[in-house]
């Protein structure tokens, strides 16, 4: 369904190296995105090119900027269908993935689809702030992902209390918000994060993407994260 020689050779512009078996199981994610989608609505991104760029490519920058270790514990915050969490674990099967989400309906698609093809991944139906309150997900996660979740603020509590010390944040974002940047680096520092580093690059076909780095410095206040509608009434400043 996808141009398999198209998604290895812009995966290996981003330093990815994808085998014979990591791009059949692209395939076949994709595949059944397209089917499931047409009676779920699971992405609006449907044209094989396009699955390709925004949602597989546009997962898979997060290697290119962070190195993780074999084996390395991953969480995907608000996975919706997989992005980047499930791309993530195609190209780096080594990797102990979390693919969390507050609504069940995406995750079983996930699920199924993981199951379908062979990973392992493990997927958690939770609000990422219970999560970040539960002493089985706190501050165990060497990387902690999340793409089109919430603005950086709230994001922040969602995503640093899950993060290990020493273990990053990766915030994706389909534009640079230098504002909402500012506006968020009390929470980061609030939370025990430190901006490790901003990378604003061009996908090709996509479009302008900034991954904002924030790393674990020091552990988050036991009083964070908060119930979901603290944290939406009263952001953190
Ligand atoms: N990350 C995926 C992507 O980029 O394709 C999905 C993005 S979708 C717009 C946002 C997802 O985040 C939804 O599936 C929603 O259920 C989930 N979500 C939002 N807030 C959440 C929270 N506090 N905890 C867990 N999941 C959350």
């Amino acid at each position: 369904m996808i141009d398999c020689a198209l998604l290895q050779s812009e995966a290996a512009a981003l330093g990815v190296t994808l085998d014979a078996d990591a791009l059949e199981r692209f395939d076949r994610y994709a595949q059944r995105l397209v089917e499931v989608n047409k009676y779920l609505n699971l992405t609006a991104i449907t044209d094989p090119t396009e699955i390709v760029y925004k949602h597989f490519l546009d997962s898979l920058s997060v290697l290119r900027y962070v190195l993780l270790p074999l084996g390395a514990r991953c969480i995907d915050v608000g996975t919706g269908a997989g992005f980047p969490g499930a791309a993530l674990q195609i190209a780096r099967p080594d990797l102990r993935m979390t693919l969390l989400d507050g609504t069940q309906k995406k995750l079983t698609f996930v699920q199924e689809t993981m199951q379908e093809i062979g990973l392992p991944a493990q997927t958690v139906h939770l609000r990422a702030e219970e999560a970040g309150q539960a002493s089985e997900y706190r501050a165990r996660f060497e990387l902690v992902t999340a793409r089109a979740v919430a603005n950086l603020r709230e994001l922040c509590e969602y995503c640093l209390p899950l993060t290990k010390h020493g273990g990053i944040f990766v915030a994706m974002k389909s534009v640079q918000s230098d504002a909402e940047l500012a506006e968020a680096q009390g929470a980061i520092r609030l939370l025990g994060g430190k901006i490790d580093a901003v990378h604003t690059f061009s996908l090709p076909g996509a479009g302008e993407r900034t991954l904002i780095c924030i790393k674990k410095i020091s552990q988050t206040p036991p009083k964070y994260p908060r119930p979901s509608a603290k944290i939406a009434k009263q952001p953190l400043r």
